[in-house]
């Protein structure tokens, strides 16, 4: 009888990524009745993913998670492991050599295509490119965004669309006293914009917005939401979708798109933000950069909650010189790990690691938007973190080869042998209270650091 999670010999567990669900899955480990260690590897010197990187910085309270990661974090059995890459500075191999099981959560962190010509014209961007470099993210602190347009598109309607948008939308002042990065708060001080247009392919009954988020632009200091009353009309299949109750959300936006099309133009603000429907990007048009936009008008075909959106031959043109991809997130493989090409997924059964075949990957498990896709918010991942360490749970006898695991002692021998500079969690603290000290003297919750070295100065 294994005696594998007890405190002689605790389950030593390696979990791939630091965002929500990394930490959730830490949380449900080091809750459950077994004694488990959990060593989070991370591959920034920041933890907490897009909860600090994603999350818009006029939405502090969804931020607020952090104050539950920082108590799971102060648990004996947790331990952060962060600057550190899986695929290049360790391998999961070696993961797997060290530890009895390794959980893979480390998110969607690119796009979805458009597929259209145009698409990598200069002034095209994807939502991940601007939302990081909003939010201070290194990977994205050296790009450039040419706010001195009048006129931005935004291609998509879920709630990171809405993000993108609002922040295009909001004055300075609305957003100096947030944890928006400096660099991008001064690019945003100097935006020439009139218009901002959020184009989605199917119509108002569809759109992904929650009603909070989309009630938000009705409370914009200085920009007008603008809905078309004409666009508003709905096919008979919409009116039942709406008329579902299971579908209050969508209703409820429904609602909100009303309110906006009924509203009187304040004159007073100098920026528009127009919602757009049954529209799909066909061509983006240009020579070395963006000129514009041509759109096909759709119409919707299909049942109830099974529409989707058919191209109807009839084309505008939208003027524009930057241009938002918001249409979705997309993973990206690990070496090592079976991967899902055009789901952008690793292959799970409930969060057991698989093979495209179907047949499980002993050890692997995974968690959040690399397990299911890019969907929820953050709270879903909970859920979808203890479905995954369910299932660990229940494999115990099966992770216990009998062969001694070293956990994190034999992964820091590797690193330091390697001179990576690895970061724990008190030395994140030390770099998080010097953010917070920064931000203080300009009024804002803290001042993130963007580069990489600016971080490791403070831990020298
Ligand atoms: P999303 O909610 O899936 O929205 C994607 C949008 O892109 C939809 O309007 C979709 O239209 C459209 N789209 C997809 N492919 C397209 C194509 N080829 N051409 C034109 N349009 C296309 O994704 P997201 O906005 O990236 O958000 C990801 C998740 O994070 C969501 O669950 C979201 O709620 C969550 N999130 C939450 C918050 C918050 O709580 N404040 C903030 C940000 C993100 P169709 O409907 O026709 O597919």
């Amino acid at each position: 009888m294994s005696n594998l999670g007890t405190s002689e010999n605790p389950l030593l567990v390696a979990i791939v990524g630091s965002g929500p669900s990394g930490f959730y899955a830490a949380e449900a480990l080091i809750k459950s009745e077994v004694v488990a260690k959990v060593d989070i590897i991370e591959r920034l010197p920041t933890p907490y993913g897009l909860v600090r990187s994603g999350v818009a910085p006029d939405h502090p309270k969804l931020k607020t998670a952090i104050n539950l990661y920082k108590k799971i974090a102060d648990d004996p059995n947790f331990n952060l492991i962060a600057n550190v890459t899986i695929g290049k500075d360790l391998s999961i191999e070696e993961l797997c050599e060290s530890h009895h099981a390794v959980i893979l959560t480390y998110g969607a962190e690119t796009d979805r295509k458009l597929g259209i010509p145009g698409e990598d014209l200069k002034g095209s961007h994807t939502a991940t490119e601007f939302v990081g470099w909003y939010n201070g993210h290194p990977d994205y602190r050296e790009l450039e965004f040419d706010l001195s347009q009048d006129v931005a598109v935004i291609i998509g309607q879920g709630n990171v669309a809405a993000d993108v948008s609002r922040i295009l939308s909001k004055t300075v002042d609305e957003l100096k006293h947030t944890d928006i990065a400096q660099h991008a708060l001064d690019v945003l001080a100097e935006s020439k914009l009139k218009e901002i247009h959020v184009i989605g392919r199917r119509g108002p009954a569809q759109a992904k917005f929650t009603p909070k988020e989309l009630r938000e632009f009705g409370e914009l200091s200085d920009c007008n939401p603008i809905i078309l009353e004409e666009d508003l009309q709905l096919n008979i299949e919409s009116e039942k979708e709406l008329e579902d109750k299971t579908n209050s959300t969508n209703r409820k936006v429904y609602e909100e798109f009303s309110k906006f099309s009924k509203r009187d133009m304040d004159s007073s603000k100098s920026k528009k933000c127009y919602f757009r429907f049954l529209m799909s990007p066909k061509e983006i048009i240009g020579t070395t950069a963006i000129d514009k936009l041509i759109i096909e008008k759709n119409k919707l075909s299909g049942e109830p909650f099974k529409q989707s959106a058919r191209g109807t031959d009839e084309t505008i043109e939208i003027d524009t010189g930057i241009l938002f991809r918001s249409i979705g997130y997309h993973g990206i493989p690990i070496p090592g790990v079976p991967f899902h090409e055009s789901w952008g997924t690793i292959p799970n059964e409930k969060g057991r690691v698989t093979e495209n075949d179907g047949s499980a990957v002993n050890q692997l498990y995974t968690g959040g938007w690399i397990k299911r896709g890019p969907s929820g918010i953050i709270g879903t991942n909970r859920a979808c973190s203890v479905e995954t360490i369910e299932c660990l749970l229940a494999d115990i006898n099966k992770l216990d080869t009998g062969k001694k695991k070293n956990g994190a002692s034999e992964l820091y021998a590797k690193l330091n042998s390697n001179d990576v500079r690895h970061i724990n969690f008190d030395e994140w603290s030390k770099i998080d209270a010097k953010e917070v000290e920064l931000g203080e003297t300009k009024g804002k919750p803290r001042e993130k650091y963007t580069y990489i070295e600016e971080m490791l100065s403070v831990i020298k």
